[in-house]
């Protein structure tokens, strides 16, 4: 079969490959809707998860079951699915402990396109169907499905590893599609206030339809000095990271009243240390509490999450700037999010009927 492939860091180009092979336990999806992630730009041309060689890319993406193991109990060949970015083994340890994104190591939950072959090929396997996979709603069109993997379920985590409460004022640095959908997340859990982060028109357009109030733009000036002359000094409840560098952690916490809490999502990709400002952060005492995640990934949030956008509460269509048909155009829509063009948002790829 045919993939589009990382072939070394910083290099990527079609290869052929043999069609994974179905366990007992497994299943073997054929892609339906495909989208390139700012992880996969990591991945390639910053040596993220390390050397790879011929390692199909993607993770994102909705597909049809084309053959299942004979363990898997709920899913049969003709299934069209909504596939998660994180496909943790249930039964590991870690996922018992409650950090099922974890299982098997650091980060080993995500699969697709690091310890395995990705969806940006002909055919691609799903460990655990069962727990891993969902029936993708009628409702819901394939590229929209495809925002379901990855950007719905990440921007999401952020607000929850803030822990946004009704009524918070919350800043949400970064509005990139993850960002976009933790500002929906925060919007959704009630905050008030949600200040976006960005310099983008067509971001900061698209924070405003998901719930943002108000807007911060990072290239013209600190963000801690912008958003406490815009809170009368007090700063914000929560703060969720999903743009930036190791130094944003530092405006993170300046921002932060007494008690904060910040969620980050954002993937830190140089830098030995992150930055903590000693009398920000209460000289040790100020209760702002800062935690970084993985999103869990998994069948229920999946299900979950489509409802949301089954019952029109989440409208996934400002998201998709860019459309192609056919596979071929899984390059195009790679370098277009590798180059970042000032209208892109996220570009999605057709691929099977
Ligand atoms: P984008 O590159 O599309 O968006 C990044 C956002 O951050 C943009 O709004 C950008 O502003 C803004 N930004 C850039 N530099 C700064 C800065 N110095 N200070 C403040 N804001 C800044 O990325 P995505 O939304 O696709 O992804 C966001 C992050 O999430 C990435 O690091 C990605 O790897 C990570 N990720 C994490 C996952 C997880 O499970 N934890 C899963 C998927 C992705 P503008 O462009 O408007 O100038
Ligand atoms: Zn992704």
């Amino acid at each position: 079969m045919k993939g589009f492939a990382m072939l070394e860091v910083g290099k990527v180009g079609w290869i052929e490959k043999d069609k994974p092979v179905c366990g007992p336990l497994d299943a073997i999806v054929k892609p339906i809707a495909l989208a390139p992630c700012t992880s996969d730009v990591h991945t390639v041309w910053e040596g993220a998860v390390g050397e790879r060689h011929d390692m199909i890319l993607g993770h994102e993406c909705c597909g049809e079951v084309v053959e299942v193991g004979e363990l898997v109990k709920d899913f049969k060949p003709g299934d069209r699915v909504l596939v998660p970015a994180i496909t943790p083994d249930w039964n590991s340890l870690e996922a018992q402990g409650g950090y099922s994104m974890h299982s098997g190591g650091m980060l080993a939950g995500w699969k697709f396109s690091n310890f395995k072959d990705g969806v940006f090929g002909e055919y691609f396997h799903v460990n655990d169907p069962d727990g891993n996979i969902a029936l993708l709603p009628k409702e819901i069109e394939p590229e929209e499905a495809c925002m379901l993997s990855d950007m719905v379920p990440t921007g999401f985590h952020g607000a929850e590893l803030a822990d946004v409460q009704f009524g918070d004022e919350v800043l949400v640095i970064g509005i990139g599609p993850v960002g976009l959908m933790s500002v929906a997340g925060a919007n959704l859990r009630g905050a008030s206030r949600i200040f976006a982060v960005g310099s983008r028109p067509v971001c900061v357009e698209a924070a405003k339809f998901y719930g943002a109030t108000d807007f911060v733009n990072y290239k013209n000036g600190p963000i801690a000095k912008q958003v406490l002359e815009m809170t009368g000094g007090a700063g914000v409840d929560k703060v969720i990271i999903a743009g930036g560098t190791v130094d944003t952690f530092a405006e993170a916490v300046e921002c932060l009243k007494p008690g904060g809490k910040i969620g980050n999502v954002n993937y830190l990709g140089s830098g030995d240390n992150v930055k903590i400002p000693r009398v920000e952060w209460g000289v040790g005492m100020g209760h702002k509490q800062i935690q970084g995640g993985l999103m869990p990934g998994g069948r229920l949030r999946m299900e979950k999450l489509a409802k949301l956008v089954v019952c029109g509460k989440l409208d996934l269509s400002k998201l998709i700037t860019h459309r192609f048909e056919g596979f071929e155009h899984v390059e195009d829509a790679l370098f277009l999010m590798k180059d970042k063009p000032v209208d892109l948002i996220k570009p999605v790829v057709r691929v099977n009927k």
